[in-house]
């Protein structure tokens, strides 16, 4: 993926439009309450682009989306809480907009001059931005100079702020580049996906099985072993046979799971022994069972002791290894210590033997952030399902739309 990004462009004296990826958690759902973020790395990712627009004389207009707005009127999704935070982080004013385009964006840009930033309403306020729809992006391109795509997490989806955009810039002949952001996403998984090293153990876990069925099925291709913990297990235990309970299983993914252990063999690593529960609570007992004991009344959880120290051995002597999927519900603490058992075998990895560690999946990073382990890992991707389908081998039309 050779893309252009900000260091080979002239921004000097130009308006920018950025997409960023401010995506973050709020305080609270309603409206009628003082909503700030209550996780702002999202923000900070971003201020290495930003800051570099910034001095070589740059007018920035921001862009992102942020949750899931049904229209505007969801006001609990207005960019308001992002402006304060970014304007804090950056020690300089962001003037936030009302609108995402329109006449008063358009004035408020046509008096911009180098320095000055702007923040765009949330882009989902507008209908055609998940539809790509040619006016918003045109809009939005006729806002600026030059484009810089900076959200990695949203690259998979072709939208007017993410692709529209960038055509429309390209169209008018301006120039469509990557922020440093997206360009360190695409330099740390691009070369697990083109050029892995080897031995290379993949991990998979968490919740998500359908969407992730397929990449172990790419995965295969390229590493050399895939552990598997987490939601994920569940179904592929059943498809070996195996009772689950009440676990979480998924029965349409059964017969692909199948295929999957048929055509891996010992490549794919299972769960021996797993921690139940009777209930999906904070305050549910946790028991130790092996993966051929699960009561029909209990749930899988976590996964156990013997598990882990078998995916230790797995992950001996590895140069690779991505993670994808927490091994058990860690956001109850009695469940949480597959994933943070795993999460300091991979840190001690990188530490003793130079293993290069990439952690895919917004839950995922945030296990290993509640950890406390984030700066050990060679490579936290900020984008879940972008990063899905980059090991996936998928093009992702953000990317694609970039100028070469
Ligand atoms: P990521 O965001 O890293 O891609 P997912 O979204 O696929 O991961 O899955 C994360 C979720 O999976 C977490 O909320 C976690 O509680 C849940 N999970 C993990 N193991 C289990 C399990 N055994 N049963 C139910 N949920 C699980
Ligand atoms: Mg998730």
């Amino acid at each position: 993926m050779n893309k252009k990004t900000i260091t080979d462009i002239d921004v000097n004296g130009k308006k920018v439009l950025v997409r960023v990826d401010f995506n973050v958690p709020l305080s609270s759902k309603d409206p009628n309450d003082d909503i700030t973020v209550t996780d702002d790395m999202r923000i900070r990712a971003a201020l290495p682009t930003l800051n570099h627009l910034l001095d070589n004389g740059a007018a920035l207009i921001l862009c992102s989306h942020l949750g899931r707005p049904k229209s505007p009127a969801d006001k609990q999704f207005a960019m308001d809480p992002v402006a304060g935070r970014l304007s804090e982080l950056l020690g300089r004013p962001v003037t936030k907009m009302d609108d995402v385009v329109g006449d008063s964006v358009t004035a408020a840009v046509a008096n911009m001059k180098a320095g000055d930033i702007v923040l765009l309403e949330n882009t989902r306020f507008e209908e055609g931005e998940k539809k790509n729809n040619p006016e918003l992006s045109k809009a939005l391109a006729d806002l600026a100079d030059a484009y810089v795509n900076d959200a990695f997490g949203s690259a998979h989806r072709a939208h007017a702020s993410t692709e529209g955009a960038a055509r429309e810039i390209q169209a008018k002949g301006g120039q469509a580049v990557a922020g440093f952001l997206m360009e360190k996403e695409l330099k740390a998984l691009g070369t697990a996906v083109t050029n892995p090293a080897h031995p290379y153990v993949a991990i998979m876990g968490g919740a998500k099985i359908s969407d992730k069925i397929k990449l172990i099925d790419n995965l295969l291709n390229t590493a050399d072993k895939i552990l598997i913990g987490g939601g994920m297990a569940n179904t592929f235990l059943k498809a070996q046979g195996h009772a689950l309970g009440t676990s979480l299983v998924e029965e349409d993914a059964l017969a692909e799971a199948k295929r999957l252990l048929d055509m891996a063999g010992d490549r794919l690593v299972l769960p021996v022994d797993v921690i139940v529960a009777d209930k999906f609570a904070a305050d549910a007992k946790g028991d130790m069972v092996p993966v051929t004991k699960i009561a029909d009344s209990k749930m899988a959880l976590d996964v156990g002791p013997g598990t882990l120290e078998k995916f230790d051995e797995a992950l001996a002597g590895a140069k690779l290894v991505v993670w994808n999927g927490p091994m058990g519900v860690f956001e109850f603490d009695t469940f949480a210590e597959g994933t943070n058992a795993l999460a300091y075998m991979l840190a001690k990895l990188v530490e003793e033997q130079g293993t290069e560690v990439m952690i895919g999946g917004g839950d995922s990073a945030a296990a290993v952030r509640k950890a406390g382990l984030a700066d050990k890992m060679t490579h936290i991707s900020t984008g879940g399902g972008a990063s899905l389908e980059l090991l996936e081998g998928k093009n992702l039309p953000g990317i694609a739309a970039l100028d070469d």
